[in-house]
Parts: C-alpha cells; structure tokens; sequence
C-alpha cells in the first residue's frame, strides 16, 4: 500500500508548473495523520510505503516527524514493513533534519531543475528571487545523507533548452546518482519546443552512454525504466497504476485521493474518492478502478504498447480529462524515451560493456 500524506498546502517556492495549486497555510492535523495510518494499515499485508508530499512537506516538520513516529509504532505492531519517503524543494533540509531522516530509514527525492540558468527559469521563491542556492546547499546535504538520492528535475518549454547541460552539472559537479526527468504535461509545447526535448533526449543518450563506457554507471529515469521494459517485454502487472487501490493520497482535510497529484486545492470532489473517517465512497471508488487503463484507439495496434505509460491515471486525468485516455504529448514523450533507451541499450549491449551488462543483466 502506498500511502502519501500531504502535509500541507503551503509552500516556500512559486514553482511555474506546480499542480499543488494556489498556496494557502493549511495544515494536516494530527488527527487527520493518525486516522490516515489507521485507515492504510487496517486495509493492507504488504508493506506500508509512506510518501510526505505537499505543498512542501518540510514546512511541517514536527508533524513529518510525528507522523513517521506513529507509522513506525503501528506497522510494528501489525508486523508489516514501513518503507519512508519525502519529496521536498530542500530548501528547508539542514545537517540535523538530513540525519534524522537517514536515521529513520528514509527515501529522499529532491527537486531542482538543473544548473542556475534552467532552475531559475521556473523555480523562483514565493518573492520572486532565486531558490537556487538554497535549493543547492539542501541538495548537497542530501547527497552526502542519501546513496540512493533521487533527483527530479522538470521540464517545460521555457527550459527546456537547458536540459542536457543541467544534467551534466548535476551529475558531474554535484556527484548525484540518479536523474529522474518529469516533463510538465500540463502545457502547450510548441513545435520548437518538442525539437529541443528531441535534441535534448538524443544528448542526454549520448551522456548516458559515456558515462558507462567510461566505467560510471548512473541512473536516469526515461532510460533506465525502458531498458528494463525491453527486457520484461513491457511493465508487470505489478508496475501499472495503482491508482485509488493500492495507492492513496491523503489531503489536510482528511479527503482521499487516487494519487498525491490530483490533491491540488482539495476542491476537486470528481476525483476524491472518500474521506479517512467515513472511508470510500463506494460509487466513486469503483467507478474510479472500473475506469482504469488505457482505451485509445490508435494504442491498440501501437507495438510500444507493453512499454508504453498510457495508462498513467492522473496524467491522463490532468491532461486529458479521462484517466482512460492518453495526450498527444505523453505519446511523444513514451515514443522518444523508447527510441532513446533502445539506442542507448543496443549500443552498450553490443560492445558487452561491464558496466551495463552488470546494471541489468547482474553479470
Ligand atoms: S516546490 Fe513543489 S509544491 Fe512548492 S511550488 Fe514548487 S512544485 Fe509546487
Ligand atoms: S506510444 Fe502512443 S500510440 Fe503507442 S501505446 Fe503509447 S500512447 Fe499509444
């Protein structure tokens, strides 16, 4: 069971392709976070992976604490599993906080996008000023804490053009060990733009493919999770969405929604499918699980299909208004990270570099 509890709907930053919505100093209660836990751990076996999301999480750091405190006491004692995670602007990460999480067994991702010049472009504080440095001295903490740090960096049109020297930057000056590139969906690209991301996907292959030639392997999202889907010969069953089933997000409020990403404000009721004290309702749940997949016509012949993310729920829902129907953009996107990976994947395969072959083939 995944577990996300937004901590709150304020944030530090003005992100310029934010889903969370329209900042306001709205916090989860504690009640609100140990019904939430009570509500997960009574409905699930498996482990309990509890994401922190908001707004940004680091806002609410007692209550982070307390509610990762609570969860740890619980799965305990219902004998399951307790897999900690937090996304965060690390603006607010210090020496202390990075060591707390450490201790407790956390999963950090950070987000920044990129070097100065593509961070600043759609990153800014609510003041309108630059969050790079801030955001670059918690990223930093973060490295020296996380081994397995994940690194989300977002792409938009307007930074785009930055892309494949910002992951350089991150990778090589920063030393993190993992990339993961989300593009923002929720816009208009323009045809300039969708060149540059080609332009820029094709670069960043060529990176990916040095970078274990010369003996370094390293992850970046749109390549790694490709390669593995030509070796799986598409996702399991298991990697699809999850989407309201075994995964839930939690608002302030105390509302149930399918992913953290359709939390936003917490006004949408189309897509909030229950509340942690009255539980699902039952109309909207099932309608929600019976609504899942894919249905595009032009996906049903497609030969990318099995590796192919069209049936993402919540970016089919914010892009398209169905959480059964696929964008034009997010075809684009699958079609060119195929494309990538399998290049990138045919080329060191061919030359039995080690470093690939142990990264997935464990040889
Ligand atoms: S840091 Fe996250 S929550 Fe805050 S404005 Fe940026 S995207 Fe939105
Ligand atoms: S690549 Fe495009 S057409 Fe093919 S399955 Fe994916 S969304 Fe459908």
């Amino acid at each position: 069971m995944n577990l996300t509890l937004c901590l709150t709907h304020d944030c530090n930053l003005a992100c310029t392709y934010c889903y969370a919505g329209k900042k306001r100093r709205d916090a989860m209660s504690r009640h609100v976070a140990d019904t939430a836990l009570e509500f997960a751990i009574e409905r699930t076996t498996e482990p309990l992976q509890l994401g922190f999301f908001g707004g940004e999480p680091l806002m609410e750091w007692e209550l982070l604490q307390y509610a990762t405190e609570q969860a740890e006491a619980a799965t305990k004692r219902s004998g399951i599993r307790l897999l900690p995670t937090v996304t965060t602007n690390a603006t607010l990460l210090t020496e202390e906080r990075a060591e707390w999480l450490a201790e407790h067994g956390f999963f950090v991702a950070v987000s920044i996008d990129g070097n100065r010049a593509m961070h600043d472009i759609t990153r800014p504080c609510g003041s309108g000023a630059s969050s790079f440095d801030a955001t670059l001295r918690g990223l930093t903490i973060a490295r020296d804490h996380f081994p397995k740090l994940d690194t989300v960096v977002v792409i938009d049109p307007s930074n785009i053009g930055h892309l494949s020297d910002s992951v350089r930057f991150l990778a090589d000056e920063i030393g993190v060990p993992r990339i993961s590139i989300n593009p923002n969906f929720y816009t208009e690209w323009p045809e300039s733009a969708l060149n540059a991301w080609t332009d820029a996907f094709g670069a960043l292959g060529d990176f990916y493919t040095d970078r274990f030639r010369a003996g370094q392997s390293f992850e970046l999202n749109f390549i790694n999770s490709k390669i593995i889907t030509r070796l799986k010969d598409g996702y399991a069953a298991c990697d699809r969405c999850s989407f309201g089933e075994r995964e839930i997000a939690v608002a302030p409020s105390g509302n149930i929604y399918p992913c953290e990403r359709l939390v936003a404000e917490d006004r949408n009721m189309e897509v909030c499918i229950g509340s942690v004290f009255d539980g699902f309702d039952e109309g909207k749940y099932f309608g929600l699980l019976g609504r899942r997949g894919n249905r595009n016509e032009e996906c049903i012949d497609c030969t990318l299909r099995e590796r192919c993310m069209n049936w993402c729920g919540c970016i089919n829902y914010a892009t398209t208004g169905q959480i059964n129907q696929v964008a034009g953009i997010v075809c684009f996107h699958e079609q060119l990270a195929i494309r990538e990976a399998d290049r990138v994947g045919n080329a060191l395969y061919a030359e039995n570099n080690p470093a690939f072959l142990k990264q997935f083939y464990y040889v």
